[in-house]
């Protein structure tokens, strides 16, 4: 193998750029030519490659986002796009593909390589929802900007005696919510894995009240049934039932943009090299990820389609943590 190429695919997440970085860098170290494809699988079908030297990946590893771009490319969930594409890597004498992203992104990478081409996913996604890896390139980020906001609105709810609904991003997975729920230390959490009716958010608040609280946080996942607005439009058409006044806060894709933390530059560093090291030793059609701090593969005919579960675990203790 001489030539291989890299892209990002799907939403973004901070520490993108690390990995890109990490695979550029490993292949050269490796002997191998690296190209980039620009804006993820939309860039095989229009064949937008770039040549990336070692110091066309310096200075972005700090950088939230993606330098080569990302998209989401409905023309590679046909076979003909992804015809197109491998047609593409060919003329370009690339012999393999690493696909850095979430789970939409390497359900389209397995489905490349059902086709016969040779493809390694990277964990990259701010949900945390992929099998296959504890943790996922960009949620401990994600989780920190959460967290951040959380702190925030915690004081200016203790100044006015009020509650606040936070919602947090991760389509149908909870992770990042109950995650930034317990380290922020909200007093209800509100998940897709343990969905809780208004009527209970609303229990659960006024217990807080009731107990002297003078502030009451709850955290929201997107994904929840109970999201944000619906708490909210409960909330208006029952005012008082909390003793809290409320406000909501959507934190939205303000996730997405920040630095990537310590933890995840090292993760992407750490995937991105284990990609290439998987290429070069033969290794295909597999995701590479973390677990309980090794590197590891696994078959993307086992990741595809399926979501990770949350330890629910952590739920009993963030109600614990909430009396
Ligand atoms: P995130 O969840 O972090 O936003 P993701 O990788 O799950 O990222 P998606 O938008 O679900 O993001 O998928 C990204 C792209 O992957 C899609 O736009 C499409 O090009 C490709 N893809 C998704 N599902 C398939 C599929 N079944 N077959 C082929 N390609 C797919």
């Amino acid at each position: 193998m001489k030539r291989i190429a890299v892209l990002t695919s799907g939403g973004d997440a901070p520490g993108m750029n690390a990995a890109i970085r990490a695979v550029v860098r490993t292949g050269i170290d490796a002997g191998l030519e690296v190209y980039g494809v620009h804006n993820g699988y939309a860039g095989l079908i229009t064949s937008d490659f770039a040549y990336l030297a070692r110091r066309d990946v310096g200075n972005i590893m700090q950088q939230g986002g993606t330098f080569l771009g990302s998209a989401r490319c409905l023309e590679f969930m046909t076979v003909e796009g992804r015809q197109q594409a491998i047609t593409n890597l060919n003329s370009q004498h690339i012999e393999a593909l690493v696909v850095i992203g979430g789970n939409g992104s390497q359900t389209g990478s397995h489905a490349l390589a059902q086709m016969g081409y040779p493809v390694v996913g990277i964990a990259s996604t701010i949900d945390n929802d992929l099998e296959g890896s504890d943790v996922t390139i960009g949620v401990d980020t994600a989780i920190n900007v959460a967290l951040e906001a959380i702190d925030r609105l915690k004081v200016t709810a203790s100044s006015h005696r009020r509650a606040f609904l936070v919602e947090v991003m991760g389509r149908k997975c909870g992770y990042v919510a109950l995650m930034a729920g317990i380290a922020g230390g909200a007093e209800v959490v509100v998940i897709p894995e343990r969905e809780l009716t208004p009527e209970e958010v609303a229990q659960q608040l006024r217990a807080t009240y009731d107990r002297g609280k003078n502030h009451g946080l709850v955290v929201v996942a997107e994904g929840a049934v109970n999201n944000a607005q619906k708490l909210i439009e409960h909330f208006e058409a029952n005012p008082g039932a909390t003793g809290f006044s409320l406000r909501a806060t959507i934190l939205g894709h303000v996730q997405r943009g920040a630095q990537p933390s310590a933890s995840d530059r090292m993760l992407a560093t750490r995937l991105g090299e284990g990609a290439v090291r998987a290429l070069v030793d033969g290794q295909a059609a597999v995701l590479v990820g973390i677990r309980n701090n090794h590197i590891v593969t696994t078959p993307l005919a086992d990741i595809v389609g399926r979501q990770k579960p949350l330890d629910m675990h952590l739920f009993e203790i963030a109600q614990i943590m909430a009396q």
